[in-house]
């Protein structure tokens, strides 16, 4: 788990309560949650934040590299704490369950596309949209 709150400290950002139920809810989220789904589970904790200031405050996230905001399709932002190490997803594109891997030859491919195009590659972001065989074969 990657504690928000703590980089906050480290970026010299500015923790108010709010924020702070915020990046803890944020932390505690393994689902790339979007911004209203964030709020539902923010106003848990602290029935008076507002979905405007869950929108300020991703924002302000985002802003200063701790926050990565994903568009996974459907339109909505989604978030998650900015990882350590880094990750790809594929996106289950009937239930919207989001899934994480690594994979080293995909890493090196993209790298070797990035050399024989005359570039050093620097990052990337890759996004597999599937549907589950086992769910397909039932149909
Ligand atoms: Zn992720």
């Amino acid at each position: 788990m990657i504690d928000l709150e703590a980089l906050c400290a480290e970026r010299g950002l500015r923790i108010t309560d709010q924020r702070r139920t915020i990046a803890k809810v944020l932390s505690e989220s393994d689902d790339h949650p979007d911004v209203e789904k964030l709020h539902a589970r923010a106003s848990a904790v602290d029935p008076k934040i507002s979905i405007a200031t869950v929108y300020r405050t991703v924002r302000l996230f985002e802003e200063a590299g701790i926050l990565d905001r994903h568009d996974f399709g459907d339109g909505r932002a989604r978030y998650e704490a900015a990882p350590e190490a880094h990750h790809d997803h594929l996106i289950d594109v009937e239930t919207g369950k989001v899934v994480e891997f690594v994979d080293p030859e995909l890493e090196a491919l993209q790298r070797q596309i990035a050399e024989k195009l005359g570039y050093r590659l620097v990052d990337h972001r890759m996004e597999l949209y599937a549907v589950r065989l086992d769910r397909e074969e039932k149909n």
